[in-house]
C-alpha cells in the first residue's frame, strides 16, 4: 500500500495551499483530485482576497490598516447571521490573511486593486490578474518544486480508520479499482462545497428554493462532508448558501487573450497598461480575460426588463425574488428581455449590467463587445423571439402585460421601442454554499461531542467551522488562509502509522 506523511483531498485552492505549506515544512505530501484538472472553484471565481496590512494597501496610501479593524468591519456584513458565526475562526482569518497575501505574491500571483467594498473601512479587496487559474498555476508550480505528487481523476471515496484515528483513504482513479493509501501523519479533507450534492444528501441540510437548483461547479458535491459526517462529524450552517443567485454562463470560448499563459509578466504589464492606457482601449481588452460567471444586477428589473422562460412566459414578480422561481421553469433558465428604453440606461454608471473583474463594472455596451454569447438583440420583436426560440405570440404578450402594468409602477420604462434585447440564459444557482465540518481553531475536525478526529483535518470550503464569510474576498481569502494553516498544522504531527 502506497503511504504519504499527508494526503490531500481535493486540488483546488484550499488543498493546493495546504500541500505546498505541508510540504515547505518538509512532509511528503499527495493531492488527490477527482476532477480531470486541478482547480476546483478556486478556479472558477472572480478572484478577489481580501486582506488588511499589505504592500498593495501601502502602495495606494492606505497605511495602518490592522486585521482587528478587519475582524471588526467582517462583522458589519453578518446581520442577521451575527449569532451563528465562529469568532475563533474569523480572528485567525484576519490575523492570517495578510501573509496569504504576501506568499501568494511570493509565489508569482499578481493582485490589483486593493478595491473598495463597504462597511470594510478602507479598500481591501486584491482581485488577482489576468483571471482566477492564475492561483492554481503558481500553486501548483510551487508544489511540484517541493515534490508533492499531485493525481488527478483521483476520487476519493472514504477515509480509513484503525481505531478512532485516520489513517488513510480509499480512492478510485481513472473508474479503476479502489485503492487505500496510507497518511503516516494525517488527511486534509480540502474538497470544496456541496452546491452541486445530489438532493438527498442537500435536503438533509437545505430547504425551499436552493433545493430547486444546482451549483456552478458540478463537482462540488459535498464528498468531503460527507465522509466526515459517515464517521461522527458534524456539517455547520449547512442551510446557508450563496444563493439562489441569478448568474450567466462562463464564456464558453474564452477569447485567445485569456487563454495566454498566466505569467507574472503578462499581468504586471497589465497592471502598468491600466495606470496608462486609456480606460476605454482597457476595457475590451480587460474584459477578455473573463473566464467566470457574471451575475446581472437587479437594477435592470427595476428599471423596467421582464423575466420570461423559454415558452415567452413571465413567471414572477421580477422584483421579488426572481431567483427562487428560475429553478422551477423548464429548462430552468430564463431570458431577461427589454427594449430601447431600458437599454440607453446601461451605458454608465450606475447603471451596470454586471460587476466584472478587471473593470469594476461593466455596461450594455461591454456586454455588446465582448459578451456576444450573452446578448441577442433584434430590431423586431418577431427577430428577438426566434433567436431565442421562445413563441412570438408569447413574448407579446408578456411585453404587453408589463406595459400594461406600469401605472402601478412608473418608475418602470415600457418595452415598445426597438432594438430589443435578451440576456442570458439567466440562470439561478447556488453559487456555494457555506456548510463546512466543525473543525477546531487547529484545523483538527470534531465529532458530535466537539472532540477531535484523530488524524483527520480540514480547511476551504469542506472545512468552513461555521465561519461567515460574507463580503467578497472572504472565501478565497479563508480557502488559502485555513488551506495554508491547516497544512502546516498536519505537518506537525507525530508520524502515527508505520
Ligand atoms: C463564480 C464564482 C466566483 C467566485 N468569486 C470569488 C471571489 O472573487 N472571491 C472569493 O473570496 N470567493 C469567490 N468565490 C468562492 C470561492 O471560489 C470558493 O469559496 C473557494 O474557491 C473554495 O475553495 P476550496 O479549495 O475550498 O474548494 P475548490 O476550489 O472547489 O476545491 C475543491 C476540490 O476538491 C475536489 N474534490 C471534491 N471531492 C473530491 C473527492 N471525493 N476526491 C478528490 N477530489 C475531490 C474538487 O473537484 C475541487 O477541485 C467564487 C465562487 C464562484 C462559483
Amino acid at each position: 500500500m502506497h503511504s504519504y506523511d499527508i494526503i490531500v483531498i481535493g486540488g483546488g485552492g484550499t488543498g493546493l495551499m495546504a500541500a505546498y505549506a505541508a510540504a515547505s515544512e518538509g512532509s511528503s505530501v499527495l493531492v488527490l483530485e477527482k476532477g480531470p484538472a486541478l482547480g476546483g472553484t478556486t478556479a472558477m471565481s472572480v478572484g478577489t482576497v481580501a486582506a488588511s496590512n499589505t504592500e498593495l494597501q501601502r502602495q495606494a496610501g492606505i497605511v495602518g490598516d490592522t486585521p482587528d479593524a478587519h475582524f471588526e468591519d467582517m462583522g458589519l456584513f453578518n446581520k442577521t447571521l451575527a449569532n451563528r458565526d465562529n469568532l475563533a475562526l474569523r480572528r485567525i482569518l484576519v490575523d492570517h490573511a495578510p501573509e496569504t497575501i504576501e506568499i501568494l505574491t511570493r509565489l508569482g500571483v499578481v493582485f490589483m486593486g486593493p478595491l473598495p467594498e463597504p462597511p470594510h473601512r478602507v479598500p481591501r479587496l486584491h482581485a488577482i490578474l489576468p483571471h482566477s487559474r492564475g492561483f492554481i498555476v503558481h500553486l501548483s508550480k510551487a508544489c511540484a518544486d517541493l515534490g508533492v505528487v499531485m493525481q488527478t481523476r483521483a476520487t476519493v471515496t472514504a477515509l480509513i480508520q484503525s481505531g478512532e484515528r485516520v489513517t488513510g483513504v480509499e480512492v478510485a482513479v481513472e473508474d479503476g479499482p479502489t485503492q487505500q493509501l496510507t497518511a503516516r501523519k494525517g488527511v486534509i479533507i480540502a474538497s470544496g462545497d456541496f452546491s452541486a450534492a445530489p438532493l438527498e444528501y442537500k435536503r438533509h441540510h437545505m430547504s425551499g428554493p436552493l433545493l430547486d437548483i444546482g451549483g456552478i461547479n458540478a463537482l462540488s458535491t459535498g464528498d468531503g462532508q460527507a465522509m466526515g459526517e459517515a464517521i461522527g462529524s458534524k456539517v455547520v450552517n449547512g442551510d446557508l448558501a450563496w444563493g439562489p443567485e441569478i448568474r450567466f454562463l462562463a464564456p464558453p470560448n474564452p477569447s485567445i487573450i485569456s487563454k495566454l499563459p498566466t505569467w507574472p509578466g503578462l499581468a504586471k504589464l497589465m497592471v502598468w497598461a491600466m495606470k496608462v492606457v486609456p480606460a476605454v482601449l482597457m476595457r475590451p481588452f480587460l474584459l477578455g480575460f473573463v473566464t467566470t460567471f457574471l451575475a446581472p444586477s437587479h437594477n435592470l428589473f427595476h428599471k423596467g426588463a421582464i423575466l420570461i422562460n423559454q415558452q415567452g412566459e413571465r413567471f414572477c414578480d421580477e422584483l421579488d425574488r426572481p431567483q427562487d422561481h428560475i429553478g422551477r421553469q423548464s429548462p430552468a433558465s430564463g431570458w431577461i428581455v427589454f427594449g430601447h428604453e431600458v437599454a440607453r440606461q446601461f451605458d454608465q454608471w450606475p447603471n451596470f449590467i454586471s460587476t466584472a473583474p478587471g473593470v469594476g463594472y461593466a455596461y450594455l455596451p461591454d456586454y455588446e463587445n465582448s459578451r456576444r454569447d450573452v446578448v441577442k438583440k433584434a430590431d423586431t420583436l418577431a427577430e428577438l423571439a426566434q433567436t431565442i426560440g421562445v413563441p412570438l405570440p408569447a413574448l407579446e404578450a408578456s411585453l404587453q402585460d408589463h406595459n400594461d402594468t406600469l401605472v402601478r409602477n412608473p418608475a418602470l420604462s415600457p418595452i415598445h421601442q426597438g432594438p430589443f434585447y435578451a440576456l442570458g440564459p439567466a440562470i439561478s444557482w447556488i453559487v456555494f454554499s457555506e456548510g463546512g465540518l466543525s473543525i477546531d481553531t487547529e484545523f483538527r475536525v470534531l465529532d458530535a461531542q466537539d472532540q477531535p478526529i484523530p488524524g483527520l483535518f480540514a480547511a476551504g470550503s469542506s472545512g468552513q467551522g461555521g465561519i461567515i464569510l460574507n463580503g467578497h474576498g472572504h472565501h478565497l481569502g479563508w480557502a488559502f488562509t485555513s488551506g495554508r494553516l491547516a497544512g502546516k498544522r498536519t505537518a506537525q504531527e507525530e508520524i502515527a502509522v508505520a
